[in-house]
């Protein structure tokens, strides 16, 4: 790689994972991608330097302390309360609009009435359901993959997680978990294309990591953060009108007046919705290092930093494994590329994962840069696997999966 001495440090520069040079050393240069929060250059530019100094001191503060899930963070505690803050005004709302109802029925409080009770029925917290996810990959039956169920029972087992309700071979390179309708239907989505690059020990180590989100306190599972993220959006687009100027004076003066309130409710409703969201992610990636504590007590934590350094590498293997499915090639031949990818990468993996702390820095994300979640496994104390599974046992859980192989294929080429 060709290389220039960097102005700040004198160390040699790289071009990697970036079009122009930067130092892997001082990081002189490594914010060539500022996200785009508001489209004001310099805006932007502060508020990555926020995100990244948060980021930071998250860091500092968990591989040296405690990392326990009941603890009640500054960022949690503002997410509940804003939560039910926002609900209870929606019930008031609901309930206003009913009393003004049967004030004095047929008036116009009874259209107020009917109005309000209309504007609580939109703002209504959404649980979702099952089906939602349908787009996202097939729901597996415990009969069609009596393996795979087993795994991940043993797996629940040694993180202290309760089994998913529902499992699903999902069509993207990722996996995921959630909780959906009033009871909190646990689901485990396994993306194919991930499981199929993962090693053995990296998978169960990607299993605990999933399950930990069952058990580690993430308020994102629980129905009061999404009250939180969603509500004051939904309040803001409610607002969001462009009337048009009414006939005459009066209307084209009612016009006006409706706008400017419009306006002035809504932006204020999205910037607090921007400031919750901001709020509850900071505690979002405080749960991921979390269930990466669980990925490494269910799969050691070598596996469990392999497992984050392969997601440091997502974009190589990403591109290899889209290749081999235009090729109409299938699971081995994805896990035959992707070794291949990451023997090749292995050498830049100290650049790639400090160059994470850059370009996956941001006050959306709901991630910690995956490079710190690797160095945050290897500083805490170490742990070896729970549950240990050979080669053999995963073959066969592959021929489970293999029925589900070509509506992935066909997912992944489209
Ligand atoms: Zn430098
Ligand atoms: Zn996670």
């Amino acid at each position: 790689m060709p290389s220039s001495a960097c102005p700040e440090c004198a160390e040699s520069t790289v071009t990697t994972g970036l079009r122009e040079p930067w130092c892997p050393s001082c990081a002189w240069n490594a914010d060539q991608t500022t996200p785009v929060l508001f489209g004001w250059r310099w805006v932007d530019r502060r508020l990555h330097r926020v995100a990244g100094r948060l980021t930071d001191a998250q860091f500092a503060a968990l591989a040296d302390g405690p990392l326990s899930p009941r603890a009640m963070t500054v960022s949690r505690a503002v997410t509940l309360t804003a939560a039910v803050v926002l609900l209870a005004g929606v019930i008031a709302v609901a309930a206003l609009g009913l009393w003004l109802i049967f004030l004095d029925f047929f008036s116009l409080s009874t259209v107020l009435g009917l109005v309000l009770v209309g504007v609580a029925f939109l703002l209504r917290p959404r649980l979702g359901r099952v089906s939602d996810l349908a787009g996202q990959g097939v729901v597996l039956e415990p009969a069609q993959a009596p393996q795979l169920f087993g795994l991940v029972e043993r797996v629940a087992t040694a993180v202290g997680a309760p089994a998913p309700q529902v499992v699903m071979a999902g069509y993207e390179l990722n996996a995921f978990t959630t909780a959906v309708g009033v009871r909190r239907t646990r689901v485990l989505c396994i993306g194919l294309p991930l499981w199929a690059t993962l090693e053995p020990q990296e998978r169960v180590a990607l299993l605990g990591h999933e399950l930990g989100h069952f058990v580690n306190g993430d308020i994102r599972r629980g129905p009061l953060t999404q009250v939180a993220e969603t509500t004051l959006g939904r309040v803001a687009h409610l607002f969001d009108t462009d009337g048009n100027a009414g006939d005459g004076f009066i209307g084209y003066l009612t016009a006006i007046i409706t706008r400017a309130l419009g306006w002035v409710v809504s932006t204020v409703a999205r910037t607090l919705q921007l400031l919750l969201v901001w709020t509850s992610q900071r505690d979002s990636q405080r749960a991921e290092y979390l269930a990466d504590e669980l990925a490494a007590r269910a799969g050691g934590t070598d596996a469990a930093v392999s497992l984050a350094d392969h997601l440091v590498m997502i974009e190589s293997i990403d591109t290899v494994i889209r290749r081999e499915a235009r090729a109409g090639n299938g699971m081995s031949a994805w896990r035959d590329a992707a070794r291949t990818a990451r023997a090749n990468l292995a050498a830049n993996l100290p650049v790639l994962r400090r160059l994470t702390r850059h370009t996956e820095v941001s006050l959306y994300a709901s991630h910690p840069p995956t490079g710190l979640r690797a160095e945050m496994l290897e500083r805490r104390p170490r742990q070896a696997a729970a549950v240990t599974v050979a080669e053999s046992d995963l073959a066969r859980i592959d021929d489970e999966l293999a029925v589900h192989q070509k509506r992935v294929l066909r997912e992944l080429t489209h």
